[in-house]
């Protein structure tokens, strides 16, 4: 497994690199094929998608269970330069080996161990690779959503919660929305009463956005980048804010676009334009998605290991799949720590039971 993972981390796949993407791809494909039907789907301007039909063990398959995935990394080509796959006091380091090519590698070694091992398997099995997941899945959510609609269950590969590896039964939804003030120009000297300015008008409403966060109902409206202006003696024409909102019910989702929506101006020369939206619903923690946790609870005792639950501030495309009912289980990748960060690493000693329990979760589904 370490030869593998090392192997996938040293083929590295930047979402904004199709080509690297691509090679990536074939590389899973490769190693796949012997036991899959693989379909590639085209992915725009990013990378192929890939989806690969399983053939695991069990006579009597009926209904399906999506495993979902993505290819694409947030590091630039040429990182393994600075960041080379390494082996390190029971950790294993390199770009995109957390978040996460290490969970590839396991529900790969699990599908290998139910076909070594002749383990039944009663669903069908697909695994879905996006290769555009860290840039918001755009072009991949399409096909997330129908191959998610046609499945009883959806198993996220995407790494655990901190140093415990903890599954994630919730995932906050996340939106973006850029806010433009348009106001007056004028010379601050000669004219200044004849302007109205933009930078003055942002200022009072950033106030109101940001009092729309109510950290303890799980809503953060985060105005995270401004600017304005084009010199400090002229009265601003325009200035605009880029902000980030999270909630944790889709409802919230609606009430806060709404408030943002209904901004008017103080001062009433200026305008305000509001654009962006929800990228990603909230994964709400659904009774389907809890039965789920339960189960790999329950399965994962029997491997000695005590699975916990958790909340993420942060999407994935099982986003996608919890939105539309469909019972999801995120966070069965690798634990570790330090993703998206140069210190990106796994636990070599938790990879086996976390393959042990992809496969268990496989069969009993
Ligand atoms: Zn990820």
């Amino acid at each position: 497994m370490i030869a593998t993972i090392g192997e996938f981390v040293e083929c590295e796949s930047p979402s904004d690199n199709p080509a690297a993407v691509n090679r990536f791809v074939e590389l899973v494909s490769d190693t796949v094929s012997p036991f899959a039907a693989v379909r590639t789907f085209p992915g725009g301007s990013f990378g192929k998608h890939v989806v690969c039909e399983m053939k695991l063990p069990g006579k009597k398959k009926s209904g399906r269970i999506l495993t979902l995935g993505h290819s694409d990394t947030v590091w630039t080509s040429g990182t393994l330069r600075s960041m080379p796959f390494r082996k390190s006091n029971g950790r294993l380091y390199g770009p995109g080996i957390y978040d996460m090519k290490a969970g590839i590698v396991f529900f790969l070694f699990a599908a290998r161990a139910l076909r070594d091992l002749e383990i039944q398997v009663s669903s069908h099995v697909l695994l879905q690779l996006n290769s555009d997941e860290e840039v918001g899945s755009d072009s991949s959510r399409a096909l997330t959503e129908k191959n998610a609609a046609r499945s009883h269950a959806v198993l996220v590969l995407e790494p655990g919660t901190g140093l415990s590896g903890k599954l994630k039964t919730a995932r906050k939804g996340v939106g973006s929305f850029t806010v433009v003030v348009r106001g007056r120009a004028s010379h601050a000297g000669l004219d200044y009463q004849s302007g109205a300015s933009a930078i003055v008008e942002l200022a009072r409403q950033i106030e109101r956005i940001a009092f729309l966060t109510q950290v303890r109902r799980g809503i953060t409206v985060n105005p995270g980048v401004i600017n304005g202006g084009t010199r400090s003696n002229v009265v601003a024409a325009e200035a605009r804010v880029e902000v980030d909102m999270r909630v944790l019910r889709q409802r919230d989702a609606l009430t806060l676009e709404k408030k943002l929506r209904a901004l008017r101006p103080f001062d009433k020369r200026c305008s305000i334009e509001i654009s962006g939206g929800l990228n990603r619903p909230p994964m709400e923690r659904s009774a389907g998605t809890v039965r789920l946790f339960h189960l790999a609870r329950k399965l994962a005792a029997e491997l000695g290991v005590a699975a916990e639950e958790s909340l993420s501030g942060g999407g994935s495309d099982g986003n996608f799949t919890a939105a539309l009912g469909v019972p999801t289980l995120d966070g069965l990748g690798a634990v570790g720590e330090g993703a998206h960060a140069i210190n990106e690493n796994i636990l070599i000693d938790r990879m086996a039971d976390r393959t042990a329990l992809l496969a268990k979760l496989l069969a009993a589904i």
